[in-house]
């Protein structure tokens, strides 16, 4: 079977009809053509002039042969007409398989086709290409305060402005959800940073939808070809990283991208990725950083202080791996595995010496919360009442009726609420007042400076008095020196914790600590020298 009869033979039915019905109305043509004067003619005779009866054969094959003229004609028109409503689906199928439905801008398969064969174009051209990425900071935020309907609008809204913003021959795509890029020939006429600058101020500004005024922002990433990325994919990715380095600055900016950011997300993507192990394998280990009478220096408790024992980096602080914790879903693990940890190290310790554990906003989003937290003090057997738990002003703003009830199931646990880092966020009388905390702690980086900055000791003065006003303790964070202990103890804040106390120490080290002081209830007759693996030995706190 040649190709064209395999073909033929896959052909629909009425495809073949029509060819079919096309070669007949052709031959009923050539026919005609041939026979028709004669066949005419003798029609003439038979009819006017009773002419010889063979005629009537002729006659006859004139009127078939007019006949399949007509239907032929009917079924070609028949046919163009179905051709044309083809095309017209084909056309749309393909539009629709390129374009986003909303926004009509490219998606992410078209620009990235579009792409490459703009950046043929320019190579041959010799000029650079350059991609903006751009994502709409917060956008989940409108989606939920307002509804898909009104985010889908402000998505439109923006995609007008990109359009507005562009020069003329740019390709402009949308990515999925609130991701935008472009792509287009630098020109010295349209300088990057000046569109990416406008189009930042501009998604600055207010957009109307639905009768609804919206605020939102744009963080924006730049790449360009002629610094290193040589395909279209390349670009595309080095402009994302630039446009998640915009993020991490601070969001409402557009950043460019360079190589620095290339190697800082590689190193993240190690943590990421060792994260997944370290938690299950508890290289997430608690530290102990001690927590002080400030009017009779006694020790009354500990805050505990993840600290990553990594088997070939050593010593990772907390600021480097709880945020990707976070990011990856898994914070609770982290936390409550350190919890867990400190827990059981600190059974044995003297049952007035209290755990103050930090909780991520994120944890507070979690119904089950109240439940996991109780599970671990059942597990380790330590006793609510010796157990705190540390929250920013963060966690409240999302959802606060849910945060709410979560602490209300906490609190009814017998475990206390501490406000951390207060003074740094929005340090609201109303978040205060919407749960009932049992303890406020300043941020240390007012109490740091208490003593070099009068604004710092004004706002130290300004909580503490609130604390009075308001019965509840403040604990200060970041005590450093004598001096700074000495100030707070006048302004009247009762508890402390810095370095001045000692750098947050290793389980091994708070035991000893406590043996020397006689903190343990079955306590060794003599305590063994510190040793040397915590914070202050690895100047890591
Ligand atoms: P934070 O809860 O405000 O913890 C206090 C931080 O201040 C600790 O840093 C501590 O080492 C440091 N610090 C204490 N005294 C001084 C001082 O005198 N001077 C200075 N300059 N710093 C001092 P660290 O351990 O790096 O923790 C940073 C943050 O990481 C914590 O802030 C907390 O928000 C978070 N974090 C730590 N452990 C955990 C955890 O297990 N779970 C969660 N969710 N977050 C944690
Ligand atoms: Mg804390
Ligand atoms: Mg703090």
């Amino acid at each position: 079977m040649t190709l064209e009869m395999a073909d033929n033979a896959h052909k629909p039915k009425s495809a073949r009809r029509d060819m079919t019905s096309g070669a007949i109305t052709v031959a009923a043509i050539l026919l005609f053509v041939g026979t028709g004067s004669s066949a005419l003619s003798s029609a003439v005779k038979y009819y006017f002039a009773a002419g010889d009866p063979t005629d009537r054969t002729l006659v006859i094959a004139l009127l078939l042969n007019v006949a399949l003229i007509l239907i032929g004609w009917r079924r070609h028109n028949e046919l163009r007409r179905e051709v044309e409503v083809r095309t017209a689906a084909e056309e749309r199928a393909q539009l629709l398989a390129a374009r986003d439905p909303l926004t009509g801008f490219l998606n992410r398969r078209s620009l990235a086709e579009e792409g490459a064969a703009l950046l043929v174009q320019a190579e041959r051209r010799q000029k650079a290409l350059a991609m903006l990425m751009l994502d709409l900071d917060h956008f989940k935020t409108i989606n939920d305060m307002h509804g898909h309907a009104t985010g889908d609008g402000l998505l439109r809204l923006v995609s007008e402005e990109i359009g507005r913003a562009m020069p003329s021959v740019a390709l402009m795509g949308r990515l999925g959800g609130d991701e935008f890029a472009c792509a287009f020939l630098f020109d010295p006429a349209h300088p990057v940073e000046r569109i990416a600058e406008r189009l930042v101020s501009r998604v600055a500004q207010p957009f109307v939808s639905d009768r609804l005024q919206l605020q939102i922002s744009a963080s924006i990433g730049i790449a360009r070809t002629d610094h290193g990325c040589a395909s279209i994919d390349a670009l595309m990715r080095s402009a994302d990283i630039a446009m998640y380095a915009a993020k991490n600055a601070g969001r409402n900016r557009f950043a460019w991208f360079d190589q620095s950011m290339e190697r800082e997300l590689k190193a993240r993507n190690e943590l990421e990725v060792g994260l997944r192990t370290a938690i299950p394998r508890q290289e997430i280990v608690p530290y102990f950083e001690q927590q002080i009478d400030l009017s009779t220096g006694r020790l009354f408790g500990f805050e505990v202080l993840a600290r990553w024992e990594h088997p070939t980096r050593g010593l990772i602080p907390p600021e480097k791996f709880i945020s990707i914790a976070e990011d990856i879903g898994m914070i609770s693990d982290l936390s409550l595995s350190v919890m867990r940890q400190a827990c059981l190290i600190a059974k044995d310790w003297e049952q007035n010496l209290s755990l103050s554990v930090n909780i991520s906003p994120l944890q507070l989003k979690d119904p089950w919360l109240a439940q996991k937290i109780v599970k671990v003090l059942t597990e380790t057997g330590f006793p609510a009442s010796r157990l705190e738990l540390e929250i920013t002003e963060v966690a409240l703003f999302d959802n606060l009726a849910l945060a709410q009830s979560i602490v209300g199931s906490i609190k009814n646990q017998g475990i206390r609420i501490a406000l951390d880092d207060f003074g740094t966020g929005y340090s609201s009388l109303a978040h205060l007042r919407a749960l009932p905390f049992d303890r406020i702690k300043i941020d240390r980086s007012f109490v740091g400076s208490i003593n070099v900055n009068a604004e710092s000791a004004a706002i130290v003065n300004a909580i503490v008095r609130l604390g009075e006003s308001l019965n509840l303790p403040i604990t200060a964070e970041g005590i450093e020196d004598a001096a700074i202990e000495e100030r707070l103890r006048a302004m009247g804040c009762s508890k402390g914790q810095g370095y001045l106390y000692g750098r947050p120490l290793t389980a091994g080290n708070a035991r000893r600590l406590l043996a020397e002081k006689r903190l343990l209830r079955n306590a060794p007759a003599k305590a063994p020298d510190l040793d040397v693996s915590d914070d202050e030995a690895r100047k890591a706190g």
